[in-house]
């Protein structure tokens, strides 16, 4: 039996879910990526007037959920991103020692999606983190290796990509 929270966490997604079905369903078909920009717009507009007519308790509630659904989605998707690189850090040299005496930090905490190549801080400006998962996700040319947090500073120092070290 889940918990309270949850329990009233999904009755308020469902009602949420009732009330916008119309707008979620255009988003999460394939018609929201066939529009035109023009149309995209449109629709953006009708939904930025929607929020504005909301009472203040159900703009927050509105953001509360949104927040929380792209943590969420950030998380299992960071979840899989690790678990597609191997869930150990890459490098054969890492002093970490695990619980078990085995090289190479296997705790999830730590772990960091490093570019093989550089150029992380690009990607990083970008700001869409969800974006970035599903492209470690979807990468087939080996762009992307997991790292513990102490190999990729220390990657990076070696690459002078710090001004600081
Ligand atoms: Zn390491």
């Amino acid at each position: 039996m889940p918990s309270a929270i949850v329990l009233k966490r999904r009755a308020i997604d469902k009602r949420y879910y009732y009330r916008h079905r119309r707008r979620i369903s255009v988003r999460k078909s394939r018609k929201w990526y066939s529009l035109t920009l023009e149309q995209r717009q449109k629709l953006a507009e009708r939904s930025r007037r929607w929020f504005q007519r909301l009472t203040l308790k159900e703009k927050l509630e509105h953001s509360r959920a949104c927040v929380a659904y792209t943590r969420k989605k950030r998380r299992s998707l960071r979840r899989l991103a690790i678990k597609k690189l191997g869930s150990r850090c890459a490098n054969p040299r890492c002093m970490w020692i695990n619980k078990d005496g085995s090289r190479g930090c296997t705790d999830r905490r730590c772990l960091q999606v490093d570019h093989v190549f550089g150029g992380g801080k690009k990607e990083y400006k970008k700001r869409a983190t969800i974006r970035f998962y599903q492209n470690v996700i979807n990468d087939l040319r080996g762009r992307y290796q997991c790292l513990c947090a102490n190999c990729n500073w220390i990657k990076r120092a070696l690459r002078k990509e710090s001004l600081f070290i």
